[in-house]
């Protein structure tokens, strides 16, 4: 059988993620592979191990991207911290909590959920109560950006209530980093999750993790071994520390894609974090203004909104599937359907790394306005 060469066509990417990626780091994908123990790139390893510190705004060592998508950062932080029979609270305002509940459980937890409503924040009061209630917690998890909804969680009040009780908290910052201020020390967070290919503009496929030393004991203490071999942060901590040629062999490094990586980190630290969560804040000023222009609303309350991913409401009688199919043909234009309880009702309208920028917004409101 013959096959074509694989020429993908150009989109402009506004959905809920991948998005766009920039040729600086496409360009970087593409450099000469070179040997996962090679000391050039463990070098580079360890300079990705650094920026990412900086992305996270933390000191711990344990700090580095485990090879594979998000779900891979959600299911390392369960599998390396909750044992049978512990205690673990799951704060559940969308998607990603209802995933983080399910691997909870498979891992043996006894696992309270906390519930709040589709598009509202993480209510810390239901936590406090529920910790005051639960002695002994081990673990606390929620999701910092709720990509399911646009919704932005109190990270620093959550991860705060989390530790007062003794607690170590589990944070998804998928959707966040790069994006909105993620603060791991600020937070005293304790194990915390992120991927490649939203605000940092990277292709999917890798997830940036940082574990506390809290957390690293907390590995330590286990009196069983981790339910994933491939996730057992005892093992692949061998391969990413140490530097120097002192690492041991536990997985084949994606290589080229942490070329990627470094890339994107590098363009992010160039134009400053600060800079970029700015950015993200004004695109999305512009982006509202011309939503209600067109007379299109929210789903999220101004105040709990995330810039980088916007739920509008799909007005009534109108074909939602429609509007996306009139943006991909007409314009190359990828923006997002609802998820779960939102399939149909909202649009997820991503501005996540270099995809915010004006010009973007620009097309994105045109293809809304003929769309509809
Ligand atoms: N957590 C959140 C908040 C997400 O938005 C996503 C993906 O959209 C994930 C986890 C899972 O990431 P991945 O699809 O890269 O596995």
């Amino acid at each position: 059988m013959n096959s074509e060469t694989f020429n993908p066509p150009q989109r402009i990417l506004m959905g809920p993620g991948p998005s766009d990626v920039h040729p600086r780091v496409l360009s970087a994908l593409a450099r000469p592979t070179v040997g996962h123990l090679d000391p050039a790139f463990s070098a580079m390893m360890e300079e990705v191990k650094g920026m990412l510190r900086q992305l996270f705004r933390t000191d711990n060592a344990l700090t580095f991207p485990i090879s594979g998508p998000g779900m891979t950062g959600m299911e390392s932080c369960f599998v390396n911290l909750v044992e049978p029979g512990d205690k673990v609270i799951v704060c559940r305002n969308g998607v990603f909590g209802d995933r983080m509940q399910d691997i909870a459980k498979r891992c043996g937890g006894e696992v309270t959920v906390l519930d709040d409503a589709w598009g509202t924040p993480v209510d810390p009061q239901k936590l406090e109560d529920a910790l005051k209630a639960q002695p002994g917690t081990k673990v606390v998890a929620f999701v910092h950006a709720e990509t399911s909804t646009g919704v932005q969680s109190d990270a620093a009040a959550l991860c705060k209530l989390a530790s007062d009780h003794g607690a170590l908290s589990i944070v998804d910052t998928v959707t966040s980093l790069g994006g909105i201020p993620v603060e791991v020390d600020g937070w005293g967070a304790d194990a915390v999750y992120s991927g490649t290919q939203k605000c940092l503009s990277c292709p999917p496929g890798l997830s940036p993790v940082t574990f506390s030393p809290r957390a690293a004991e907390a590995v330590k203490a286990r009196t069983t071994p981790a339910v994933s071999w491939f996730l057992d942060l005892g093992l692949v901590m061998g391969y990413w520390e140490g530097g120097g040629g002192k690492r041991a062999y536990h997985h084949t490094a994606p290589v080229n894609a942490l070329y990627g990586l470094h890339e994107s980190l590098k363009m992010i630290l160039d134009e400053g974090l600060e800079n970029s969560w700015a950015r993200h804040a004004a695109m999305h000023a512009t982006l509202k203004q011309g939503l209600e222009e067109l007379g299109l609303s929210f789903l999220v309350d101004e105040a709990h909104r995330l810039p980088q991913l916007n739920a509008v409401n799909v007005p009534d009688g109108v074909d939602e599937a429609a509007v996306r199919s009139h943006a991909l043909n007409a314009y190359g234009l990828e923006i997002g359907a609802g998820l779960g309880a939102l399939a149909g009702k909202v649009w997820r309208i991503g501005l996540m790394g270099q995809s915010a920028n004006e010009r973007n917004i620009a097309l994105c409101l045109r293809a809304l306005k003929d769309g509809l």
